[in-house]
């Protein structure tokens, strides 16, 4: 439970200390890492480089596949664990990492912030 102000900015470094090979910043709390986002096997997290910072050059929409293996469930911290593996930057002003928003299916995006 983060119930201050500098329990939130403590949870919120050691958070940062378990993703530190991240080129992004998790900005998840601790107690939602092991959160399951999806019961399916398999699932796409799609990351769209065209926020204002791009202005009129938007960047191609990055697709990671993210694969959920036997003994393992896709959890925020597995897909953040897998997207970290597959060079996941965020190369803008958006480079807090919410979470994932379901679109539809199988077929989820990453929600960031600045
Ligand atoms: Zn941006």
């Amino acid at each position: 439970m983060c119930d201050s102000e500098d329990e939130y900015v403590k949870d919120y470094k050691k958070v940062l200390a378990m993703f530190i090979d991240a080129e992004f910043t998790v900005a998840i709390p601790s107690n939602e890492l092991d959160d399951v986002v999806s019961t399916d096997k398999t699932i796409i997290i799609k990351h769209t480089r065209s926020c204002y910072c791009y202005g009129d050059e938007p960047l191609p929409t990055l697709y990671f596949t993210v694969e959920c293996e036997n003994h393992n469930e896709l959890t925020n911290k597995y897909i953040i664990q897998e997207l970290i593996k597959q060079n996941l930057r965020m190369n803008c002003n958006h480079v807090y990492l919410e979470g994932f928003h379901n679109l539809h299916d199988n077929v989820y995006d990453t929600v960031v912030g600045s």
